[in-house]
């Protein structure tokens, strides 16, 4: 398995392997960069297919937050963390607590908090073994708690800012909009959408997660391998990385496509893709930053759940810069975005 020549590979500060052979921990942290700050990113539990595939989802992952963090002016860096699902190596309390004890062996260059698989609850266990954790149970107004909600709230905002950029709507009142997976972050952007007036296609793989969804507001369920395609005005992915590609590209009827997931892009060049096809992409680590704001300021201690909603709201006003800035270059989004994030680290570097 190829760390150093791998194709994902980008200077990355360190890479720790773990594993812990008493609860079946078997994790991955990448710390891409400290430059900007601590290497802050959440915490992702996922069966990879090989460890190959949980070593380049950790790679790329990382990356991202740390652009993501850049361009949301935070003080931190950007890494992650993957921890293998296994079969023999449920998601245990040791297993977390092993978890946090690798975290803390990081001295604070690696903070982590939930992400795909990971929960409030579970962040408590880390925390019995590091302070480097956020995303723990909010108490009182100061910031805190589940990230989701904050995510989605900027999502549902760069939704806003798109529909006004293409398609010179000030609202997504009567819009069609497919949201491709309804866990977490895509749940509460449903709520959000519906409540604006948005009409709904929603898919998901678990059907827990679809039926809380359906059961509680009007949403047609389209098939997971269908709903990329949806005859909509927005997509809105909200799984997992790594669905807009060359394969993906030309089957693709929305002409905006803005949703929380992390690496949409398969590869840089689908940015291009999308723009040779006219269709307006919100660059994922610009428009899915609510919740890593909102650990920012858990993480930071000094703030209230206002000031990260004032910060989570900024979210807009950087995309309409970067959509200004495609409308006039016709270059793509994605690039404008790396462009920005990397001028952003060299300069506080
Ligand atoms: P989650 O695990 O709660 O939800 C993901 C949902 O996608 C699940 O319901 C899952 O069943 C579904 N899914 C998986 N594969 C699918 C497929 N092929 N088709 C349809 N549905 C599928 O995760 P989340 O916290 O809601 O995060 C969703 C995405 O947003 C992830 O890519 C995550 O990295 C990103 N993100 C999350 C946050 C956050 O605050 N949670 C912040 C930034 C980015």
């Amino acid at each position: 398995m190829a760390v150093f020549d791998h194709t994902e590979f980008d200077d990355h500060e360190s890479l720790h392997f773990i594993n812990d052979a008493a609860s079946g921990l078997r994790a991955i942290i990448a710390v891409h960069s400290t430059v900007l700050g601590p290497a802050a990113g959440g915490c992702r539990r996922w069966t990879y297919a090989s460890d190959a595939d949980a070593l380049t989802d950790a790679l790329r992952l990382s990356r991202g937050m740390t652009y993501k963090n850049a361009v949301a002016e935070l003080p931190f860096g950007g890494g992650k963390a993957v921890i293998l699902g296994r079969d023999d190596a449920p998601k245990s309390p040791e297993l977390l607590v092993a978890f946090g004890r690798a975290v803390n062996s990081l001295g604070g260059n690696y903070v982590t908090a939930e992400d795909v698989g990971m929960s409030v609850e579970d962040m408590r266990h880390v925390q019995i073994e590091t302070s480097y954790v956020s995303g723990l149970p909010q108490s009182g107004d100061s910031a805190g708690g589940d990230p989701s909600p904050l995510t989605a709230l900027g999502v549902f905002l760069g939704i806003e800012a798109a529909v006004k950029s293409r398609l010179d709507r000030d609202s997504v009142a009567g819009l069609k909009i497919a949201v491709q997976g309804v866990g977490h972050v895509g749940a509460h952007l449903c709520h959000l959408l519906h409540d604006a007036g948005a009409e709904l296609k929603i898919a998901d793989v678990n059907r827990d997660n679809l039926k809380a969804v359906s059961d509680a507001l009007p949403a047609e369920i389209v098939a997971p391998a269908e709903i990329l395609y949806s005859d909509v005005d927005v997509l809105a992915p909200c799984a997992l990385g790594n669905i807009l590609s060359s394969a993906t590209i030309p089957q693709i009827k929305a002409r905006v496509i803005a949703g929380a997931a992390n690496n949409q892009l398969s590869t840089l060049a689908d940015g291009a893709l999308l723009a040779e096809r006219d269709i307006l992409y919100a660059p994922d680590y610009v428009i899915n930053a609510g919740g890593i704001i909102n650990v920012s300021h858990e993480y930071h201690g000094d703030s209230s759940e206002e000031k990260a909603h004032a910060d989570v709201a900024k979210i807009p006003q950087r995309l309409h810069a970067i959509f200004d800035e495609a409308a006039s270059t016709g270059r793509p989004t994605n690039e404008l975005a790396d462009e920005l994030a990397r001028r952003l680290i060299a300069a506080g570097n």
